[in-house]
Protein backbone atom coordinates (compact mmCIF):
# COMPACT_ATOMS: atom_id res chain seq x y z
CA UNK A 1 0.00 0.00 0.00
CA UNK A 2 1.81 3.48 -0.96
CA UNK A 3 1.65 6.32 1.28
CA UNK A 4 0.91 9.36 1.25
CA UNK A 5 3.48 11.44 0.38
CA UNK A 6 4.80 14.76 -0.72
CA UNK A 7 5.31 13.73 -4.09
CA UNK A 8 1.66 11.58 -4.35
CA UNK A 9 0.38 15.34 -2.92
CA UNK A 10 1.97 17.28 -6.22
CA UNK A 11 0.39 14.91 -8.37
CA UNK A 12 -3.13 14.78 -6.95
CA UNK A 13 -3.78 18.42 -5.95
CA UNK A 14 -5.17 18.93 -8.72
CA UNK A 15 -7.65 16.58 -8.93
CA UNK A 16 -8.87 17.46 -5.39
CA UNK A 17 -9.24 20.93 -6.75
CA UNK A 18 -11.97 19.12 -8.60
CA UNK A 19 -13.70 17.58 -5.78
CA UNK A 20 -13.11 19.68 -2.59
CA UNK A 21 -16.84 20.78 -2.36
CA UNK A 22 -17.68 16.87 -1.62
CA UNK A 23 -15.24 14.66 -0.31
CA UNK A 24 -13.81 16.00 2.80
CA UNK A 25 -9.85 17.20 3.44
CA UNK A 26 -9.82 14.72 6.13
CA UNK A 27 -10.28 11.62 3.02
CA UNK A 28 -7.85 12.85 1.20
CA UNK A 29 -4.88 11.32 2.18
CA UNK A 30 -6.32 7.80 1.78
CA UNK A 31 -8.07 8.17 -1.49
CA UNK A 32 -5.06 9.92 -3.11
CA UNK A 33 -2.62 7.35 -3.09
CA UNK A 34 -5.00 4.89 -4.35
CA UNK A 35 -5.98 7.48 -7.29
CA UNK A 36 -2.24 7.85 -7.88
CA UNK A 37 -1.56 4.26 -8.09
CA UNK A 38 -4.51 3.67 -10.70
CA UNK A 39 -3.34 6.75 -12.95
CA UNK A 40 -0.03 4.94 -12.78
CA UNK A 41 -1.11 1.29 -13.88
CA UNK A 42 -3.56 3.08 -16.59
CA UNK A 43 -0.28 4.41 -18.07
CA UNK A 44 1.66 1.02 -17.50
CA UNK A 45 -1.08 -1.17 -18.88
CA UNK A 46 -2.43 0.69 -21.70
CA UNK A 47 -6.38 0.54 -19.98
CA UNK A 48 -8.68 2.98 -19.48
CA UNK A 49 -11.64 3.55 -17.13
CA UNK A 50 -14.91 4.19 -17.89
CA UNK A 51 -17.34 5.39 -14.97
CA UNK A 52 -20.94 5.79 -14.85
CA UNK A 53 -22.56 8.89 -13.85
CA UNK A 54 -23.67 7.03 -10.82
CA UNK A 55 -19.92 6.14 -9.60
CA UNK A 56 -18.44 8.32 -6.67
CA UNK A 57 -16.94 11.27 -7.27
CA UNK A 58 -13.60 9.77 -6.40
CA UNK A 59 -13.97 7.68 -9.61
CA UNK A 60 -15.62 9.67 -11.27
CA UNK A 61 -13.34 13.38 -11.71
CA UNK A 62 -10.09 11.40 -10.32
CA UNK A 63 -9.95 8.25 -12.32
CA UNK A 64 -12.01 7.80 -14.94
CA UNK A 65 -10.61 8.77 -18.63
CA UNK A 66 -14.66 8.88 -19.52
CA UNK A 67 -17.78 9.20 -18.03
CA UNK A 68 -21.41 9.31 -19.16
CA UNK A 69 -24.30 6.92 -19.10
CA UNK A 70 -24.26 3.44 -20.09
CA UNK A 71 -24.64 3.82 -24.13
CA UNK A 72 -22.17 6.94 -24.20
CA UNK A 73 -19.63 4.77 -22.31
CA UNK A 74 -20.00 1.99 -24.17
CA UNK A 75 -19.71 3.81 -27.46
CA UNK A 76 -16.52 5.62 -26.03
CA UNK A 77 -15.04 2.26 -25.80
CA UNK A 78 -15.19 1.57 -29.44
CA UNK A 79 -13.45 4.44 -30.28
CA UNK A 80 -10.54 4.19 -27.47
CA UNK A 81 -7.11 3.22 -28.84
CA UNK A 82 -6.51 1.00 -25.39
CA UNK A 83 -6.11 -2.64 -24.52
CA UNK A 84 -8.02 -2.79 -21.47
CA UNK A 85 -11.39 -1.06 -20.30
CA UNK A 86 -12.16 -1.27 -16.83
CA UNK A 87 -15.98 -0.61 -16.55
CA UNK A 88 -16.76 1.43 -13.17
CA UNK A 89 -20.53 0.26 -13.48
CA UNK A 90 -22.22 -2.39 -13.48
CA UNK A 91 -22.43 -5.81 -14.91
CA UNK A 92 -24.21 -5.26 -18.05
CA UNK A 93 -22.53 -1.86 -18.99
CA UNK A 94 -19.35 -4.16 -19.09
CA UNK A 95 -21.22 -6.61 -21.14
CA UNK A 96 -22.49 -4.01 -23.40
CA UNK A 97 -18.53 -2.47 -23.95
CA UNK A 98 -17.69 -5.95 -24.55
CA UNK A 99 -20.38 -6.27 -27.39
CA UNK A 100 -19.27 -2.89 -29.07
CA UNK A 101 -15.08 -3.44 -28.64
CA UNK A 102 -14.73 -7.14 -29.24
CA UNK A 103 -10.84 -7.26 -29.18
CA UNK A 104 -10.58 -5.40 -26.00
CA UNK A 105 -9.74 -6.88 -22.50
CA UNK A 106 -13.09 -5.79 -20.62
CA UNK A 107 -12.67 -5.84 -16.58
CA UNK A 108 -15.56 -5.38 -13.82
CA UNK A 109 -14.05 -4.71 -10.51
CA UNK A 110 -16.06 -6.63 -8.30
CA UNK A 111 -18.62 -8.82 -9.19
CA UNK A 112 -21.21 -7.85 -7.10
CA UNK A 113 -21.86 -5.39 -9.35
CA UNK A 114 -25.56 -6.69 -10.50
CA UNK A 115 -28.35 -4.31 -11.19
CA UNK A 116 -32.24 -5.33 -10.19
CA UNK A 117 -33.47 -4.44 -13.33
CA UNK A 118 -31.27 -6.56 -15.56
CA UNK A 119 -31.57 -9.27 -12.81
CA UNK A 120 -35.95 -9.59 -13.56
CA UNK A 121 -35.36 -10.50 -16.71
CA UNK A 122 -33.66 -13.79 -18.58
CA UNK A 123 -33.60 -14.48 -22.52
CA UNK A 124 -35.69 -17.55 -21.90
CA UNK A 125 -38.19 -14.95 -20.85
CA UNK A 126 -37.78 -12.61 -23.76
CA UNK A 127 -38.65 -16.08 -26.18
CA UNK A 128 -42.12 -17.03 -23.97
CA UNK A 129 -43.21 -13.48 -24.66
CA UNK A 130 -42.67 -13.63 -28.41
CA UNK A 131 -44.13 -17.29 -28.48
CA UNK A 132 -47.59 -15.03 -26.98
CA UNK A 133 -46.90 -12.21 -29.07
CA UNK A 134 -45.48 -13.69 -32.55
CA UNK A 135 -44.28 -10.56 -35.02
CA UNK A 136 -44.26 -7.81 -32.50
CA UNK A 137 -40.76 -6.07 -32.05
CA UNK A 138 -38.86 -6.58 -28.87
CA UNK A 139 -37.27 -3.44 -27.82
CA UNK A 140 -35.03 -4.17 -24.95
CA UNK A 141 -33.52 -0.96 -22.33
CA UNK A 142 -29.70 -1.42 -22.45
CA UNK A 143 -30.05 -2.50 -18.83
CA UNK A 144 -30.82 -5.93 -19.49
CA UNK A 145 -28.24 -9.09 -19.46
CA UNK A 146 -26.48 -10.07 -23.25
CA UNK A 147 -28.93 -13.00 -23.08
CA UNK A 148 -31.52 -10.59 -22.90
CA UNK A 149 -30.42 -8.30 -25.71
CA UNK A 150 -29.84 -10.96 -28.16
CA UNK A 151 -33.61 -12.27 -28.13
CA UNK A 152 -34.29 -8.35 -29.19
CA UNK A 153 -34.43 -6.84 -32.50
CA UNK A 154 -33.06 -3.44 -31.15
CA UNK A 155 -31.81 -2.06 -27.70
CA UNK A 156 -32.80 1.55 -26.52
CA UNK A 157 -31.67 4.06 -23.36
CA UNK A 158 -33.83 6.24 -21.23
CA UNK A 159 -33.18 8.67 -23.69
CA UNK A 160 -33.90 7.30 -26.97
CA UNK A 161 -36.51 4.79 -25.61
CA UNK A 162 -39.56 6.94 -27.29
CA UNK A 163 -37.77 7.35 -30.26
CA UNK A 164 -36.86 3.76 -30.74
CA UNK A 165 -40.29 2.27 -29.84
CA UNK A 166 -42.09 4.69 -32.83
CA UNK A 167 -39.05 3.76 -35.42
CA UNK A 168 -40.58 0.54 -35.92
CA UNK A 169 -44.25 2.25 -37.54
CA UNK A 170 -46.00 -0.20 -36.10
CA UNK A 171 -48.85 -0.22 -33.45
CA UNK A 172 -47.70 -2.62 -30.99
CA UNK A 173 -44.43 -2.83 -29.11
CA UNK A 174 -42.89 -5.06 -26.42
CA UNK A 175 -40.61 -2.70 -24.48
CA UNK A 176 -38.58 -4.00 -21.64
CA UNK A 177 -38.07 -4.85 -18.66
CA UNK A 178 -38.46 -1.60 -16.78
CA UNK A 179 -42.08 -1.20 -15.83
CA UNK A 180 -42.28 2.07 -14.93
CA UNK A 181 -39.91 2.99 -18.24
CA UNK A 182 -42.30 1.52 -19.85
CA UNK A 183 -45.26 2.92 -18.58
CA UNK A 184 -43.64 6.57 -19.14
CA UNK A 185 -42.63 6.05 -22.54
CA UNK A 186 -46.44 4.50 -23.27
CA UNK A 187 -47.86 8.20 -21.75
CA UNK A 188 -45.41 9.88 -24.74
CA UNK A 189 -46.74 7.70 -27.65
CA UNK A 190 -49.38 5.95 -30.02
CA UNK A 191 -47.55 2.86 -29.83
CA UNK A 192 -49.25 0.33 -27.57
CA UNK A 193 -46.56 -0.53 -25.49
CA UNK A 194 -46.55 -4.77 -23.67
CA UNK A 195 -43.83 -4.14 -20.72
CA UNK A 196 -41.86 -6.71 -18.43
CA UNK A 197 -42.55 -6.14 -14.60
CA UNK A 198 -39.16 -5.68 -13.83
CA UNK A 199 -38.37 -2.46 -11.92
CA UNK A 200 -34.72 -0.58 -10.81
CA UNK A 201 -34.72 -0.55 -6.76
CA UNK A 202 -32.97 2.64 -6.47
CA UNK A 203 -35.48 4.77 -8.79
CA UNK A 204 -39.06 2.75 -7.35
CA UNK A 205 -38.38 4.23 -3.70
CA UNK A 206 -39.05 7.81 -5.25
CA UNK A 207 -42.73 8.71 -4.10
CA UNK A 208 -45.07 11.74 -5.62
CA UNK A 209 -45.68 12.34 -2.09
CA UNK A 210 -41.78 12.71 -1.26
CA UNK A 211 -41.31 15.31 -4.07
CA UNK A 212 -44.25 17.37 -2.50
CA UNK A 213 -42.65 17.20 0.75
CA UNK A 214 -39.57 18.45 -1.01
CA UNK A 215 -41.22 21.72 -2.26
CA UNK A 216 -42.78 22.43 0.77
CA UNK A 217 -39.35 22.44 2.70
CA UNK A 218 -38.04 24.27 -0.18
CA UNK A 219 -40.16 26.51 -2.10
CA UNK A 220 -38.52 27.19 -5.61
CA UNK A 221 -36.75 24.17 -6.04
CA UNK A 222 -36.94 22.51 -9.51
CA UNK A 223 -37.28 18.84 -9.36
CA UNK A 224 -35.43 16.78 -12.21
CA UNK A 225 -36.83 13.22 -12.40
CA UNK A 226 -35.03 9.95 -14.41
CA UNK A 227 -37.73 8.06 -16.20
CA UNK A 228 -37.29 4.66 -14.68
CA UNK A 229 -39.55 6.37 -11.72
CA UNK A 230 -43.21 6.00 -11.75
CA UNK A 231 -45.54 7.52 -13.77
CA UNK A 232 -46.54 9.68 -10.42
CA UNK A 233 -42.82 10.70 -9.45
CA UNK A 234 -42.59 11.98 -13.41
CA UNK A 235 -46.05 14.22 -12.94
CA UNK A 236 -44.51 15.85 -9.97
CA UNK A 237 -41.29 16.76 -11.73
CA UNK A 238 -40.83 19.87 -13.54
CA UNK A 239 -38.34 17.99 -15.74
CA UNK A 240 -37.68 14.45 -16.52
CA UNK A 241 -35.28 12.40 -18.78
CA UNK A 242 -31.89 10.55 -19.20
CA UNK A 243 -28.95 10.80 -16.88
CA UNK A 244 -27.40 13.20 -19.73
CA UNK A 245 -30.80 15.20 -20.03
CA UNK A 246 -30.73 15.87 -16.39
CA UNK A 247 -26.90 17.51 -16.99
CA UNK A 248 -27.69 18.67 -19.53
CA UNK A 249 -30.79 20.76 -18.49
CA UNK A 250 -28.68 21.80 -15.23
CA UNK A 251 -26.03 22.95 -17.08
CA UNK A 252 -28.16 25.13 -19.72
CA UNK A 253 -31.07 26.33 -17.07
CA UNK A 254 -28.61 26.76 -13.98
CA UNK A 255 -31.57 26.64 -11.23
CA UNK A 256 -30.62 28.13 -7.96
CA UNK A 257 -31.88 25.38 -6.52
CA UNK A 258 -32.35 21.67 -7.69
CA UNK A 259 -32.98 18.27 -6.68
CA UNK A 260 -31.83 15.41 -9.08
CA UNK A 261 -34.50 12.84 -8.57
CA UNK A 262 -32.08 9.80 -9.30
CA UNK A 263 -29.04 8.15 -7.66
CA UNK A 264 -27.40 10.12 -5.03
CA UNK A 265 -23.62 10.47 -6.53
CA UNK A 266 -24.80 11.38 -9.61
CA UNK A 267 -25.77 14.88 -7.24
CA UNK A 268 -22.53 15.03 -5.93
CA UNK A 269 -20.76 15.05 -9.33
CA UNK A 270 -22.52 17.52 -11.25
CA UNK A 271 -22.33 19.92 -8.27
CA UNK A 272 -18.85 19.14 -8.19
CA UNK A 273 -18.35 20.80 -11.61
CA UNK A 274 -21.38 23.40 -11.59
CA UNK A 275 -20.03 25.84 -9.16
CA UNK A 276 -21.75 27.06 -6.14
CA UNK A 277 -24.76 28.83 -8.16
CA UNK A 278 -26.87 26.05 -7.87
CA UNK A 279 -27.93 24.29 -4.45
CA UNK A 280 -28.41 20.68 -4.47
CA UNK A 281 -31.15 18.90 -2.62
CA UNK A 282 -30.34 15.37 -2.30
CA UNK A 283 -32.71 12.79 -1.86
CA UNK A 284 -30.07 9.88 -0.83
CA UNK A 285 -30.99 7.00 -2.67
CA UNK A 286 -28.14 5.19 -3.17
CA UNK A 287 -27.42 2.47 -6.04
CA UNK A 288 -25.93 -0.84 -3.67
CA UNK A 289 -24.73 -2.11 -6.95
CA UNK A 290 -22.70 1.12 -8.36
CA UNK A 291 -21.54 1.15 -4.60
CA UNK A 292 -19.61 -2.10 -4.57
CA UNK A 293 -17.05 -0.18 -7.47
CA UNK A 294 -14.10 1.09 -5.27
CA UNK A 295 -10.40 2.59 -5.89
CA UNK A 296 -9.23 -0.61 -4.17
CA UNK A 297 -10.80 -3.36 -6.44
CA UNK A 298 -9.83 -0.82 -9.36
CA UNK A 299 -6.22 -1.49 -8.21
CA UNK A 300 -6.36 -5.26 -7.76
CA UNK A 301 -8.42 -5.23 -11.21
CA UNK A 302 -5.75 -3.62 -13.10
CA UNK A 303 -3.15 -5.30 -11.06
CA UNK A 304 -3.93 -9.09 -11.60
CA UNK A 305 -6.35 -7.98 -14.68
CA UNK A 306 -8.58 -9.63 -12.49
CA UNK A 307 -13.03 -10.17 -13.39
CA UNK A 308 -12.87 -10.48 -17.58
CA UNK A 309 -16.22 -9.93 -18.71
CA UNK A 310 -16.83 -12.46 -21.49
CA UNK A 311 -19.83 -13.45 -23.83
CA UNK A 312 -20.79 -16.53 -25.74
CA UNK A 313 -20.03 -15.80 -30.00
CA UNK A 314 -23.51 -17.04 -30.21
CA UNK A 315 -25.26 -14.45 -27.97
CA UNK A 316 -22.42 -11.77 -28.54
CA UNK A 317 -23.27 -11.36 -32.51
CA UNK A 318 -26.88 -10.84 -31.63
CA UNK A 319 -27.03 -9.06 -28.87
CA UNK A 320 -24.32 -6.99 -31.38
CA UNK A 321 -26.81 -6.12 -33.69
CA UNK A 322 -29.78 -5.11 -31.32
CA UNK A 323 -27.07 -2.63 -30.03
CA UNK A 324 -25.63 -1.48 -33.08
CA UNK A 325 -29.29 -1.24 -34.42
CA UNK A 326 -30.07 1.31 -32.01
CA UNK A 327 -26.70 3.35 -32.90
CA UNK A 328 -27.45 3.12 -36.72
CA UNK A 329 -30.81 4.25 -36.35
CA UNK A 330 -29.47 7.65 -35.49
CA UNK A 331 -32.38 8.65 -33.68
CA UNK A 332 -32.70 11.59 -31.69
CA UNK A 333 -33.27 11.31 -27.80
CA UNK A 334 -36.03 12.59 -26.35
CA UNK A 335 -37.09 14.16 -23.24
CA UNK A 336 -40.42 13.21 -21.37
CA UNK A 337 -43.14 15.50 -21.79
CA UNK A 338 -45.19 16.46 -18.92
CA UNK A 339 -48.73 14.81 -19.66
CA UNK A 340 -51.29 13.96 -17.87
CA UNK A 341 -52.50 10.87 -19.89
CA UNK A 342 -52.36 7.34 -17.99
CA UNK A 343 -52.43 4.93 -20.44
CA UNK A 344 -52.75 1.59 -19.52
CA UNK A 345 -50.16 -0.81 -20.30
CA UNK A 346 -49.84 -4.49 -20.31
CA UNK A 347 -47.42 -5.51 -17.39
CA UNK A 348 -46.32 -9.49 -17.90
CA UNK A 349 -44.56 -11.22 -15.41
CA UNK A 350 -43.45 -15.02 -14.97
CA UNK A 351 -46.71 -15.74 -13.59
CA UNK A 352 -48.58 -14.76 -16.53
CA UNK A 353 -46.39 -15.93 -18.77
CA UNK A 354 -46.42 -19.62 -17.24
CA UNK A 355 -49.71 -20.77 -18.87
CA UNK A 356 -47.92 -21.20 -22.28
CA UNK A 357 -45.16 -24.17 -20.71
CA UNK A 358 -48.47 -25.70 -20.13
CA UNK A 359 -49.87 -25.45 -23.67
CA UNK A 360 -45.91 -25.72 -24.98
CA UNK A 361 -46.26 -29.28 -23.15
S1 LIG B 1 -29.41 2.41 -10.35
FE1 LIG B 1 -31.02 0.88 -10.76
S2 LIG B 1 -30.86 0.44 -12.97
FE2 LIG B 1 -28.93 1.45 -12.32
S3 LIG B 1 -27.55 -0.23 -11.79
FE3 LIG B 1 -28.56 0.37 -9.87
S4 LIG B 1 -30.34 -1.01 -9.72
FE4 LIG B 1 -29.62 -1.09 -11.85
Amino acid sequence: MIKYSPEIAKVTDPLFEKVKNVIPSVEWPIMAPLIYRINELKTEKNAVVLAHNYQTPDIYHCVADFVGDSLQLAMQAQQIDADIIVQAGVHFMAETSKLLSPDKTVLIPSLDAGCSLAASITGEDVRQLKRKYPGVPVVTYVNTSAGVKAEADLCCTSANAIAVVEAFGVDRVILLPDEFLSKNVAGQTDVEIIAWKGRCEVHERFTAEELRQYRKSSPGISILAHPECSPEVLEEADFAGSTSSLIRYVNVNRPPKVMMVTECSMSDNVSAEIGEDVEFIRPCNLCPHMKTINLQNIIESLELIRYEVTIPEDISSRARQAVQGMIDLEVEGKDFEQRSVLRSVVVEDRLSLSHLDTVSQ
